[in-house]
């Protein structure tokens, strides 16, 4: 896979003016697009046109292929062509929002969401109405047993647990497929936030009629290789065949001044001007995944991550959150003595590595994780609420991809232990926003072209 990455060591400039390769270990956020993407949509550019809408040939070819993408999304996690629905939205947090906003509830009904959550799988279902949120243990790992507490409280009033397939922070993955028949068992639905779970394992729907069958996921292509902009919302026809939200072109069947007839499912849910060539993209990196196999792919993320945990625990100074058992290749951190964002940003500044720091959009979860009681939270906040984040809590984290290997994992590790041992030549200041820059950048190159690396400086990205 590894041939097959865009840009995998790439030069980049560090803060001493040295080209370096770029090792990317910040895959939970963003993946590298693969050749097979750029390959697939490169050669269909010609034929772009409008989706749907056109009778002239490049856009019923445009049609067919959008068509043809929505299929291989759907196989791709198993969906039943008769009874679920592929919705391409444009990434994750659209998707799960689009089902938070439209879904079918009862005025009584509640949500139950999790500790674990990303943001984007949380502020839409507290918007929608009554949420509970079901606690983590203390290793990250979500507390069943409050589940089988809250669903044996709320019963049948539980419309929809909405709960990641894997965790952005410690890489956990939730049993889905028992949470799915616990939830069922009264009467419920699942939604699976599958951002995390999308390109690194192999993802089943399951059948209808088995107990443990997901209802609807979400995912986004920026997490599987393809370019940012087109994700999707898959799951049962039933759940999603519901008054459109956003609605506008594309959603209806006929409109008068007072009246509207909705469109059959998928268009319905497709407000708008399609994503054709992030959909063909968001296919094509499916389809490339699928070839490889995701069960070897999950085997060599797995190894490696195994692989990182031990090259991590040589560093006396890190702590690693979350219990390793059950996880993905993502590992976040505290280094003792030092500010998340400072290590980040030397990491990125000088050594030429791609990392993330801060809570990666799941505050509440790594304030657990961190242990924050009740008052340093509430302090924290009226900082934030007057722009002041520069005493954030966080972590710092890295993430695989199916492409990384022990070279780039070593040369993680040693720069962090270097970092630590405070081996980097330059001063940084903290701004308001709590991210750290370098005090003395050098000048970025004037009258440079943005996609030129003369511009690529430190002080301009
Ligand atoms: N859920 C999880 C678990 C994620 O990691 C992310 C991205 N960090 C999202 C949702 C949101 O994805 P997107 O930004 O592509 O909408």
């Amino acid at each position: 896979m590894r041939n097959e990455i865009i840009g995998v060591d790439q030069l980049v400039p560090s803060l001493d003016g040295q080209m370096v390769p770029y090792v990317n270990v910040d895959n939970a956020a963003t993946t590298p697009p693969m050749r097979a993407v750029v390959d697939a949509v490169e050669q269909f550019l010609p034929l772009a046109a409008s989706v749907h809408r056109g009778t002239g040939f490049k856009s019923r070819v445009s049609t067919a292929a959008f068509e043809e993408a929505r299929e291989a999304v759907g196989q791709f996690v198993g969906a039943d062509p008769e009874r679920d629905v592929v919705v391409f939205t444009s990434n994750t947090t659209a998707a799960i929002s689009q089902f938070a906003r439209t879904v079918d509830l009862a005025d009584d009904a509640i949500v139950l969401t999790t500790m674990l959550e990303h943001h984007s799988n949380v502020l839409p279902w507290r918007h929608r109405g009554p949420t509970v949120c079901i606690r983590a243990l203390d290793d990250g790992s979500l507390d069943e047993t409050d589940l089988d507490a809250q669903l044996a409280r709320y019963g049948s009033r539980v419309a929809v647990l909405a709960v990641t397939g894997a965790s952005n922070v410690t890489g956990v993955t939730p049993p889905i497929h028992r949470l799915a028949e616990k939830v069922h068992a009264v009467g419920g639905r699942i939604l699976v936030d599958a951002a995390q779970l999308a390109g690194h394992v192999p993802i089943d729907l399951l059948d209808h009629d088995d107990p443990g069958h997901l209802d609807v996921i979400a995912l986004s292509a920026h997490k599987v290789y393809a370019p940012f902009g087109s994700g999707a919302l898959i799951g049962d026809r039933c759940l999603l065949d519901v008054d459109p939200e956003p609605r506008g072109g594309g959603t209806v069947r006929a409109v008068t001044l007072s009246d509207v007839v909705w469109a059959d499912l998928p268009d319905r849910a497709e407000a708008g001007s399609p994503n054709l060539l992030g959909a063909i993209a968001l296919a094509a990196a499916v389809r490339r995944l699928a070839e490889v196999g995701l069960g070897e792919i999950a085997a060599h993320e797995r190894e490696l991550a195994g692989y990182v945990r031990s090259r991590l625990a040589e560093l006396p100074e890190i702590s690693v959150v979350g219990n390793p058992r059950d996880a993905l290749g993502v590992m976040s951190f505290a280094v003792a003595g030092w500010d998340p964002r400072l290590v980040a940003a030397v990491l990125g500044f000088e050594y030429g590595i791609g990392v993330r720091s801060g809570c990666f959009c799941a505050q509440p979860y790594v304030h657990h994780l961190l242990g924050l009681d009740g008052d340093a939270i509430a302090r924290w906040v009226d900082e934030a609420r007057c722009g002041d984040l520069r005493a954030a809590p966080g972590l710092v984290r890295m993430s695989l991809g199916c492409y990384n290997d022990r070279g780039d994992v070593d040369r993680a590790i040693e720069a962090l232990r270097r970092v630590i041992d405070g081996d980097f030549g330059g001063t940084y200041r903290q701004e308001v926003d709590g991210s750290f820059v370098p005090d003395e950048p050098l000048p970025p190159s004037k009258g440079a072209s943005l996609t030129e690396p003369s511009y690529w400086h430190p002080s301009v990205v």
